[in-house]
């Protein structure tokens, strides 16, 4: 299947050419024939199957004839989302395939003063991408009005549930025209989730993506327990010792990624950190620095590294497990693309134990656990069975006295 089975219009096919994507994920086959026939859509995917163009590039399309067939139509689409990251990711996806389009888009969300956005909003847009809270306060600040939305994306539908964002979104919903097209994105299917598509949707085209449990299932997992405060040594041990070209590290926070990369980066391994703090122009440079082996380790967050498209990476490294499981899927798939098989291993502290199992039940196995590694949990915290004391040869030779957390004096 090519993009140009899809019926798009030539702009939108030579901004996919210029994106380097040779053909539509899964949902995209699915979803973009769907949307320009105006379906309705319950769409169960995650980030990182391409769920972002498979609605934008169609919706793009829409809005973009409705245009060309009548210069004064006035609709357009509302994406409503849960958080800022994704409101600006979305943002950028539109950038991209529509920049030989002439429609406008604008990113509106909390966490930020509302006066450039409130400015913003006096031009015409064609797409409003907003988290639901900031866009009810500029609603009833009479802003802007809803009358004209012609498209409404849902995304991480079961994300806004769970962040309590559903009064918020039911009071934006009333404010809508009943008459549009409604497409609804989650990464799972709980009962909130189906009642709620149940009142929303017209006889949807339902689309289901599984994580590949063949992507899983061709890299080689490991598994290290150990505590917060030896987590960075651990990491620097294995970039020294286990013969690591190249690793994708991911942290939790911004703030995590950029410690673990200045860390690194005393002890002498070039690395660099790309989170949502850094600008485009910056990341993309890291991302180059990367590519071309200048620097070996890339510190991510789990929304930064979404658009990092690298062949062979070597290794990802979770120097913190995400709290939602279909996010180890998505991570560890970074490594082991295109048939290959990669290598992803996993640091897991106390309170990260729960994501374990999380993580374990989604991809219905156990990560093999590396023991005697040297940075493991102390005897106080243990529950799981690893084994306490390395060889004496093991520790001296991981360089680190776990207990007191300082490397030890210099044996002769
Ligand atoms: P998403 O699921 O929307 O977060 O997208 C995940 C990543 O896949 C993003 O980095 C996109 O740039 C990339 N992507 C989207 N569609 C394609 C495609 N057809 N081929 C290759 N990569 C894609």
């Amino acid at each position: 299947m090519s993009f140009n089975n899809l019926s798009l219009v030539a702009p939108l096919l030579r901004a996919i050419s210029e994106t380097g994507y040779t053909s539509p994920t899964p949902i995209q086959e699915h979803s973009i024939p769907a949307v320009l026939q105006k379906k309705d859509l319950l769409a169960c995917a995650q980030t990182g199957t391409g769920k972002t163009a498979s609605f934008a590039i169609p919706l793009l399309q829409l809005l973009h004839q409705q245009k060309q067939q009548d210069p004064r139509s006035e609709g357009q689409a509302l994406i409503l989302v849960p958080t800022r990251e994704l409101a600006l990711q979305i943002a950028e996806n539109f950038t991209v395939y529509g920049k030989f389009l002439s429609l406008k888009h604008l990113a509106i969300f909390g966490g930020v003063s509302q006066h450039s956005q409130v400015k913003a909003l006096q031009q015409r847009v064609d797409i409003l991408i907003a988290t639901p809270g900031r866009l009810l306060d500029l609603l009833h600040q009479g802003c802007l009005s809803l009358r004209d939305i012609r498209h409404l994306v849902l995304d991480e539908a079961d994300r806004m549930l769970d962040m309590g964002f559903i009064h918020d979104v039911k009071k934006i919903l009333a404010q809508l025209p009943s008459e549009r097209q409604t497409l609804l994105f989650s990464a799972t299917l709980p009962p909130e989730i189906l009642k709620l598509s149940a009142t929303l949707l017209k006889q949807p085209e339902k689309i289901t993506i599984t994580p590949s449990a063949t992507t899983v299932d061709r890299i080689l997992q490991s598994l290290y327990y150990t505590e917060k405060q030896h987590k960075t040594p651990l990491l620097l041990h294995l970039l020294n010792n286990d013969g690591i070209k190249t690793a994708l590290v991911f942290a939790r926070t911004k703030y995590g990624a950029e410690k673990i990369a200045r860390n690194l980066v005393r002890s002498g391994i070039k690395a660099a950190a790309i989170h949502g703090n850094k600008s485009q122009s910056a990341r993309q440079t890291s991302l180059l620095h990367f590519r071309t082996g200048h620097i070996r380790v890339l510190v991510a967050t789990d929304i930064a590294a979404r658009g990092i498209d690298i062949e062979e990476m070597g290794h990802v490294i979770n120097y913190d497990l995400p709290n939602v499981p279909e996010t180890y899927v998505h991570r560890i798939g970074r490594t082991g693309r295109a048939g290959a098989s990669g290598i992803a291993i996993s640091f897991c502290d106390q309170e990260e134990k729960p994501y374990l199992q999380d993580i374990q039940k989604l991809i219905r196995k156990t990560i093999p656990v590396i023991r005697d590694h040297g940075f493991e949990v102390s005897a106080t915290d243990q529950q799981e069975p690893v084994k306490m004391q390395p060889a004496a040869g093991n520790h001296r030779k991981n360089g680190f006295n776990k207990r007191k957390g300082k490397r030890p004096a210099p044996t002769a």
